[in-house]
């Protein structure tokens, strides 16, 4: 990932959502407390030397919000606006995210503060290498196992991944996730979000009568997730008709061929001076006409004036936080159903557990195998929330968040709370 995608402020509306579901569960208190408290927070130094020969200071963070339900899971991101408290709203978000999926992993996330485009490639390296041993104690595949996040690559994860097993003697792949192929990695990793977001998207469109072949899709954002929900969306029959990046919006009611899209982008890094359909702005993106709105790159695009004016029937969040809690309530007075962004957009990390228990196992998957239990997992689960929704006439946001946080507290009860 290479964004400067920014998802702290959104830290208000997981509350919101958390507490709308904690009220259904009629949750008390206490387990109020202990769930919106983190576990752990770690903050140290990372002294480095330039290339220049100058020495600085940076610094790291990794948050551990909860070991409920296993080991911490959840990325490292390298970005000047990364602060504790943003680190550990994105740490909150994973466990619900993990939880929701039914992976056997608890809550975390990390980062460090510094501007990537400013260091050289041997000086990301030595601060990832000075970041993970600082970590040595507090991370391993039974601990905390993170992942890529903005701005780190499978090649970070690879430093990560070898200063580790340095310090602890020994080969131990299953300490990140998000590894290249070679050193550990599993196959399907890469589109695993975007085909996760087509597979919530498929089986809800059944479930509202939506055939592929009639449904026109439009989708916020051309990268990491919406690039490959469209061509996954195309594979399957459904005609994307609009698809935007950074630079612009592009519209054809006749369907936009996607692999020319990635063509283009890939041969000129952004969608400017595609030709494949009608230049419109990003916000007449969001209002088109089509039956499926796939938020697939930045929080809050979804605030009451756009909610008012959505035509689409279905949105799925491939995003995290796209949607308002206020937008949210008029999707739900406007019946057009969502499907939030802890669901949709679980596929990455849900195959990053698939490459954790690869590793462990010491034997690895085909793609077809990868994608298809990615399918069972997401559907699976995706079919719980549908229920819990019904039953409790709540949005599929609340029944997710209910679902996620049901099980958190089962496995904290189970346990016992060390008091
Ligand atoms: P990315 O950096 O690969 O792509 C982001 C895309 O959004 C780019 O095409 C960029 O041009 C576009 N974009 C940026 N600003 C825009 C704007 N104002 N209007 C329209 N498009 C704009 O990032 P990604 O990995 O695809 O992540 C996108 C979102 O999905 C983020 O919210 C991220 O947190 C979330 N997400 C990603 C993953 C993953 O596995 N990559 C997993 C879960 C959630």
């Amino acid at each position: 990932m290479t964004t400067a995608v920014r998802e702290v402020s959104v830290f208000g509306d997981a509350i919101a959502y958390f507490n709308d579901a904690a009220d259904l569960l009629e949750l008390d208190g206490g387990m109020r407390r202990i769930l919106t408290n983190p576990s752990r927070q770690i903050i140290f130094s990372i002294p480095f030397q330039r290339d220049t020969g100058e020495f600085e200071v940076y610094t790291g963070y990794r948050v551990q919000f909860s070991f409920a339900r296993g080991p911490a899971k959840g990325g490292i991101r390298y970005h000047p606006g990364v602060t504790l408290d943003e680190v550990t709203a994105l740490a909150f978000w994973m466990t619900w995210k993990c939880a929701v999926v039914d992976l056997p992993f608890g809550g975390g996330k990390g980062g460090v503060t510094c501007d990537p485009t400013q260091l050289s490639m041997n000086e990301v390296e030595r601060i990832t290498r000075r970041y993970a041993a600082e970590l040595v104690e507090v991370v391993g595949p039974d601990k905390d196992v993170p992942a890529p996040d903005v701005n780190t690559t499978p090649q970070v994860m690879a430093w990560f991944m070898d200063t580790y097993s340095m310090h602890v003697r020994q080969n131990m792949p299953g300490v990140v996730t998000g590894k290249p192929l070679e050193i550990g990695g599993s196959r399907g990793r890469t589109e695993a979000t975007g085909r996760g977001v087509t597979i919530c998207a498929l089986d809800e469109m059944a479930e509202i009568g939506l055939r592929p072949e009639q449904t026109s899709i439009a989708i916020q954002g051309f990268g990491n997730v919406g690039k490959y929900a469209a061509k996954l969306f195309e594979d399957r029959g459904c005609k994307v008709v609009g698809i935007s990046d950074v630079t612009g919006a592009y519209y054809n009611d006749e369907g936009i061929y996607v692999s020319g899209a990635m063509e283009h982008v890939a041969k000129h890094g952004t969608l400017e001076g595609f030709k494949g359909g009608d230049k419109i702005t990003n916000a007449e993106l969001l209002t088109s006409e089509c039956d499926v709105l796939v938020p697939a790159a930045l929080e809050k695009v979804f605030t009451p004036e756009t909610a008012a004016n959505v035509k689409a029937k279905l949105i799925v969040e491939g995003a995290n936080g796209p949607t308002t809690p206020e937008a949210d309530r008029i999707f739900k007075e406007r019946g057009i159903t969502v499907i939030p962004d802890i669901m949709a957009n679980a596929g990455g990390v849900t195959v990053s557990y698939f490459e954790w228990a690869q590793d462990r196992a010491g034997y690895f998957w085909k793609e077809s195998e990868v994608n298809q239990r990615l399918e069972d997992f997401l559907l699976t689960n995706l079919h719980e929330i549908r229920g819990i929704a019904n039953s409790r006439h709540a949005t599929l946001r609340t029944a997710a968040y209910t679902l996620a946080i049901d099980r958190v507290v089962k496995a904290l009860k189970l346990r016992g709370i060390y008091a």
